[in-house]
């Protein structure tokens, strides 16, 4: 286990980030990939679906006590449930000259006021066509993009190939009971774990499993 502890500062600038992470499951997330880094020392990490920056600050920071790299994937014009007239809309993430969605401004404004620019490479992009041309491989992917059933399916196609052996794979949103949320996150843990993936946390939503 690793003995280390989050700066607080860093810590600070996650909690105060805007995004979907509870504050117990950013904590499992920084923890898991300190665990990766000793699992398969040196590899980088890849996160799906950054939106404005909260959980890529606690997998930054990791990184950064590692001596390696978050690439945070996201196309920044939001998911479906991020658009208007649905649920996790914020109107003022608008681009008022497009009329469409841009979380890349905050983004950015997130990683470098937590002081992680060194450590967090922002790959702005649609995941299945960045995953095409992508050969490098991990020791850690967070999967949190696309939640509907074609996208939740294809992040898990496309990237977990790319896990080294001993690497681990964090999956968001992960609810059993369908009265708490949507099944593709679900879906895509049970095919994980059918595929030999074994279990190491679970943590709220947030599940951890190791290659
Ligand atoms: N991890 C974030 C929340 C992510 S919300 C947090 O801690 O707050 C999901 C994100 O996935 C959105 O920002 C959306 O733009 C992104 N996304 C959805 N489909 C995508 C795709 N096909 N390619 C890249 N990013 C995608
Ligand atoms: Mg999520």
């Amino acid at each position: 286990m690793p003995t280390r502890s989050m700066p607080d500062k860093i810590r600070e600038a996650a909690v105060a980030a805007r995004g979907f992470m509870p504050t117990n499951e950013g904590d499992a997330l920084w923890v898991a990939a300190q665990e990766a880094s000793a699992d398969v020392p040196g590899l980088a990490y890849l996160e799906i679906g950054s939106y404005c920056g909260k959980s890529t600050v606690w997998l930054g920071a990791a990184a950064q006590a590692n001596a390696t790299v978050l690439f945070a994937l996201d196309h920044h014009r939001g998911s479906e449930e991020n658009q208007a007239g649905w649920e996790h809309h914020d109107a003022d993430l608008v681009d008022p000259r497009i009329g469409r969605l841009d979380t890349l401004p905050t983004f950015r404004d997130t990683i470098y006021h937590a002081g992680l620019d060194d450590s967090v490479v922002a790959v702005v992009g649609d995941s299945p066509t960045v995953g095409r041309f992508w050969k490098t491989p991990l020791a850690f992917l967070f999967i949190d993009g696309g939640h509907g059933s074609e996208p939740a399916h294809r992040d898990y196609e496309t990237w977990t190939p790319h896990i080294a052996a001993g690497g681990t794979l964090c999956i968001h949103d992960v609810f059993p009971d369908p009265a708490d949320g949507g099944r593709p996150p679900y879906e895509i843990y049970l095919r994980a774990l059918d595929d030999g993936f074994v279990e190491r946390r679970a943590v709220g939503s947030l599940r951890v499993l190791t290659r």
